[in-house]
């Protein structure tokens, strides 16, 4: 039996209509905090549509606290966040490089033309985060991550010292070095990115529903990222990054990028805490790291959960005539006592 604080996922996918429904059930049953994305097929750029959002959201929570964030771009007015920050509206910004994943067409394409974004942010302590990829069309997608920290994050850290930065979902060794050098910025982790590398992803055969954005590395990388979640070192935590996608729209010509994780994901971390005698460290990775970083308080009435050897797991959720595809790594699963 292991006994854990009610988690926190501070990088999810809740989408909208139905599939928000059905994802933000899974979230109700898992998590104590979630940090909901804002790239909606319309981003969250404006009071209107955080609001609108917002309100559909919050009708359909059952227990779990919810921070919003904006999508943060050269079409948000300054005016407008601050009104939204007075209101409380939303926790942090994101920002996503044009193009860099699933909805960012409305992403930025020159960081350094933000700065008044920045500074604004800085001064009215709103954490940035970031999907940290340079997208440039003959860059291989290998490399995006670590030109990332070359060509923008090393700028961002440099000129906004204040800035309480997230480097959201990383890939590579290169990110947990960075992350490890500089002041102010942590990062999340997702399951899919601790328990799979390129061998898992494409050694065999290819498995679209391990496709995602940034891509999943090699070994020598997952090592570091192992080791960096392991360890409880209060930078990094857990994200899950989950991002629903229908069957048909994974197993196709062109195959979207996101892995949906929710529904196993804090019994994969649990089990690889437990089969790596690093059970110390679980409330660090899954709650305490992410709220000391957030300045968040948190819940800590313990949960019991209970290993189930060789558990039938469901690949597939139903879903209208689709399915949405459960990610799992582990045959054991540990569930709620
Ligand atoms: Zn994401």
């Amino acid at each position: 039996m292991l006994k854990i604080f009610r988690p926190c996922d501070f990088h999810v996918h809740l989408r909208e209509g139905q599939v928000l429904k059905h994802v933000l059930k899974e979230n109700n049953k898992n998590f104590q905090k979630i940090l909901v994305m804002p790239n909606l097929a319309k981003p969250i750029t404006n009071e209107k549509i955080l609001s609108k959002y917002r309100a559909l959201v919050l009708k359909n929570n059952r227990n779990t606290e919810i921070l919003f964030t904006i999508y943060l771009n050269q079409d948000c007015k300054i005016s407008d966040l601050k009104n939204m920050i007075k209101n409380n509206l939303f926790f942090a910004a994101k920002l996503y490089p044009l193009h860099a994943t699933t909805n960012s067409s409305s992403g930025v394409k020159d960081i350094k033309k933000m700065s008044k974004y920045f500074e604004f942010l800085e001064k009215n302590k709103i954490p940035l985060c970031l999907h940290g990829e340079h997208i440039h069309k003959d860059d291989d997608p290998y490399e995006r991550e670590r030109r990332f920290l070359e060509y923008e994050l090393s700028w961002l850290v440099k000129n906004f010292k204040n800035l309480k930065i997230t480097l959201e979902h990383i890939t590579t060794k290169d990110s947990v070095d960075f992350v490890k050098l500089n002041n102010n910025i942590a990062a999340s982790i997702t399951t899919h990115h601790l328990l799979e590398n390129t061998n898992t992803f494409l050694g065999d055969y290819l498995k679209p529903e391990l496709f995602c954005k940034p891509i999943i590395k090699s070994k020598k990388h997952q090592k570091s990222l192992l080791s960096a979640a392991l360890s409880g070192n209060s930078k990094f935590f857990f994200g899950s990054d989950s991002a629903p996608h229908l069957k048909k729209y994974k197993f196709t010509e062109s195959c979207c990028a996101g892995v949906y994780s929710t529904k196993y994901s804090v019994s994969n971390i649990l089990e690889l805490f437990y089969s790596s005698k690093k059970t110390n460290n679980l409330n660090k990775f899954l709650t305490i790291n992410g709220c000391k970083h957030y300045n968040l308080k948190f819940d800590n009435k313990l949960i019991s959960y209970v290993r189930q050897k060789d558990f039938k797991f469901q690949k597939y959720s139903k879903f209208k005539n689709d399915s949405l595809i459960n990610y799992n790594h582990f045959k054991n699963h540990w569930i709620i006592n």
